[in-house]
């Protein structure tokens, strides 16, 4: 069953309700202050990639913590990491950045999507597109493939537009935000970035 933390003291409620996906607390920042100005946002946590467990709660800690300060409801949703070691498991060796990755895309949309439907919202997107190390292209096509399969609104994003990551990263230090240093799946530890 999904969760929901209610905090609303940034909302209006007549506007569109927004499922934002949000792979980190680092990436939410910035796309959260900046999309909460047009909708009512409430934050997705669904990231199955995450490995090993302990990373996965120290990276849901965060989005709680951050979800607190900005007054913005949090859905977390389950942590399905079997099924995402499944569905990867023939593109272990690839590179980050290629066909592992769009997959992993792929499965956090997808259930994001799904989540809009059966929770009732109005649109989704994703923070993903903040990240340097992220396709911006590859994500949005991906995001309006499940909007056209689902008939539900995705919000087409490049955060990491007009210093967008310089803007995320100035907030995380602020806030004194835990860095991880690698995107999150098993694969990627051994590509460490800092
Ligand atoms: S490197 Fe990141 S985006 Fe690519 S598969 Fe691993 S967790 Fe997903």
């Amino acid at each position: 069953m999904d969760k929901i933390n209610k905090n609303a003291n940034i909302q209006n409620n007549k506007r569109s309700k927004f499922l934002l996906h949000v792979c980190c607390a680092n990436c939410l920042l910035y796309p959260a202050i900046a999309l909460s100005k047009d909708f009512q946002v409430y934050f997705y946590f669904y990231n199955p990639n995450i490995h090993p467990e302990a990373e996965y709660i120290k990276r849901l800690k965060y989005i709680k913590l951050v979800s607190e300060i900005y007054g913005v409801p949090l859905i977390v949703g389950r942590y399905e990491k079997k099924m995402w070691f499944d569905r990867t498991r023939t593109l272990k060796s690839e590179p980050e950045g290629g066909l592992r990755c769009e997959l992993c895309f792929k499965i956090r949309l997808e259930k994001t999507a799904k989540t809009v439907k059966k929770l009732g919202f109005d649109l989704f997107g994703t923070t993903l597109t903040i990240s340097p190390h992220k396709n911006q292209a590859v994500i949005n096509n991906l995001g309006m493939t499940i909007s056209k399969e689902e008939n539900i609104k995705f919000y087409v994003a490049d955060f990491k537009k007009k210093d967008g990551f310089k803007k995320t990263i100035q907030l995380s230090n602020e806030h004194k935000i835990y860095r991880q240093s690698y995107c999150g799946c098993l694969y990627s530890m051994t590509n460490l970035r800092h």
